[in-house]
C-alpha cells in the first residue's frame, strides 16, 4: 500500500508521512524542490518503519507538474492507494489591503491543487477500484478568519470540493474526505503574532495548541480499513475551537 503525502518535508505533511510509514504504508513525500526538504529528515525517519520510501518535487499548483507525480509514484510505488492534499500556504492580511497575488497565489496552492491532483490520483484508483484521499482543510474554511480572505476562501473550497470527488467517485471504491484542523503548533503557526495566539488560545476549549501528531491519527484513521465506509466528511481537529 503506497500513501503520497504534498507537502510532507515538514509540519503536519512530516507528522503524517511518519505516522503512516508506522502504519506500513510505503510513503511518497512531494514537496515543492530540493529547498524543501533541507534539514528535513521526514525520509529517513519513514525508513526507520522499514518502509518503502521516495522524495518527488512537484508544485502543486500546477496541473502538468501534478500529472507527472501522479505518474512517477505510480512508475516507483506501482500503484496509489491514498493521496493526502496536505499542502498549503499563507498570506495574510486584511482584505481591504490584501493584493491579487496575495489573494490568488493561495487560492492557486490550497484549492487549485486538490482539483489538479484529486483529478490524477481519482483517475489511477479508478482503475484499481479502491483509493483514500484526504484534504488538509482547516477550521478557517468552516469558521472564517480575520486577515485569512484568501486562506479561508481555499480551506471552504475543499470542502465542496471533497463532497463533489466523494459523490463522483463513490462508485468506483474511492472514498473522499477532509479535516479541519485548528491551531497545530507548526512553522505555518510560528508565523502568527502573539496577540493572534493568545486570540486563538482562550477560544479553544481545551486551551492548548494541537500537534501535528494529533492530526496525523485523524489522517491514519481515515486511510485506514476502519473508515471504509466514511466519504464526504469533515473531521474538525480543534480542541472544540467551536461547538
Ligand atoms: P507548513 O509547515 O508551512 O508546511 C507546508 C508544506 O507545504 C511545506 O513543506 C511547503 O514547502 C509545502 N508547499 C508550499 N507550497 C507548495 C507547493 N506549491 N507545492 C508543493 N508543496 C508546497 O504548514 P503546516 O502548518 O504543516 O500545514 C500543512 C497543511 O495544514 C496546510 O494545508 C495548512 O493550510 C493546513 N493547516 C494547518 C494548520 C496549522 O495550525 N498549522 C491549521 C489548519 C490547517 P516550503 O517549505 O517550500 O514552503
Amino acid at each position: 500500500m503506497v500513501a503520497l503525502i504534498t507537502g510532507g518535508a515538514r509540519g503536519i505533511g512530516k507528522a503524517i508521512a511518519l505516522r503512516l510509514a508506522k502504519d506500513g504504508f510505503d510513503i511518497a513525500v512531494n514537496d515543492l524542490n530540493e529547498a524543501a526538504f533541507e534539514g528535513s529528515d521526514v525520509l529517513e525517519a519513514c525508513e526507520n518503519f522499514g518502509v518503502k520510501v521516495g522524495k518527488f518535487y512537484a508544485n502543486v499548483a500546477n496541473s502538468s507538474e501534478c500529472e507527472a507525480l501522479v505518474k512517477a509514484v505510480a512508475a516507483t510505488f506501482g500503484g496509489l492507494d491514498v493521496l493526502v492534499n496536505n499542502a498549503g500556504i499563507t498570506r495574510d492580511g486584511l482584505m481591504a489591503r490584501m493584493s491579487d497575488e496575495q489573494y490568488d497565489s493561495v487560492i492557486a496552492v490550497n484549492q487549485k491543487s486538490v482539483f489538479n491532483l484529486t483529478k490524477f490520483a481519482g483517475n489511477l484508483m479508478g482503475r484499481a477500484k479502491k483509493g483514500r484521499i484526504i484534504n488538509v482543510s482547516s477550521v478557517a474554511g468552516l469558521y472564517g478568519n480575520p486577515g485569512q480572505m484568501n486562506y479561508s476562501a481555499s480551506k471552504a473550497a475543499i470542502i465542496g470540493m471533497t463532497k463533489t470527488a466523494a459523490k463522483e467517485l463513490g462508485r468506483r471504491g474511492i472514498t473522499v474526505n477532509a479535516i479541519a484542523p485548528g491551531f497545530i503548533s507548526t512553522p505555518m503557526t510560528d508565523k502568527l503574532t502573539e496577540e493572534q495566539k493568545a486570540s486563538m488560545l482562550s477560544q479553544i476549549a481545551m486551551r492548548r495548541y494541537g500537534t501535528p501528531e494529533e492530526v496525523a491519527s485523524v489522517v491514519s484513521f481515515l486511510a485506514s480499513a476502519d473508515a471504509s465506509y466514511v466519504t464526504g466528511q469533515v473531521v474538525e481537529i480543534s480542541g472544540g475551537l467551536s461547538m
